[in-house]
């Protein structure tokens, strides 16, 4: 399941699939996000996936998600997200999720931690999720 937690974003790509930016307005409240959690884990929903935006720009949200998710039995390995900057890599990694890197203006070398691979064109993405 992909989980949204903002389509806020630091970038402005013209590509941009979501129309996020810097200027958009409005996000799920923590409760909604947490209800959409717990509604996935009832209908056993194993794997989940946090995107926005820049879904790191809500780091707490997302790591209490992440403990959310667990305690309802979706291990934070199932919980996938992806980032196309180091650091957002970073905070993936120590949460314990499988971070995909989106090498299409970021080089691919600074994602290179990324465990769940590099990728530069969402197209490509659904395969790597399938591994
Ligand atoms: S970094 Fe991703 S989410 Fe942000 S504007 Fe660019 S394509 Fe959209």
């Amino acid at each position: 399941m992909a989980l949204m937690l903002t389509r806020r974003c630091n970038m402005r790509c013209g590509h941009c699939s979501v129309e996020s930016g810097p200027d958009v307005r409005g996000e799920p409240t923590e409760a909604e996000l947490f209800d959409r959690v717990r509604q996935a884990a009832a209908s056993g929903v194993r794997a989940i996936n946090l995107t926005g935006g820049e879904p790191m720009l809500r780091p707490w949200t997302a790591l209490r998600l992440v403990r959310a998710a667990r305690r309802l039995g979706v291990a934070p390995s199932r919980c996938a997200i992806v980032e196309d900057s180091p650091l957002g890599v970073d905070a993936a990694n120590a949460a314990g999720m499988v971070a995909f890197g989106f090498a299409r203006v970021t080089p691919p070398a600074v994602l290179s931690h990324a465990r769940g691979g590099i990728f530069s064109s969402m197209a490509e993405l659904p395969a790597l999720l399938e591994d």
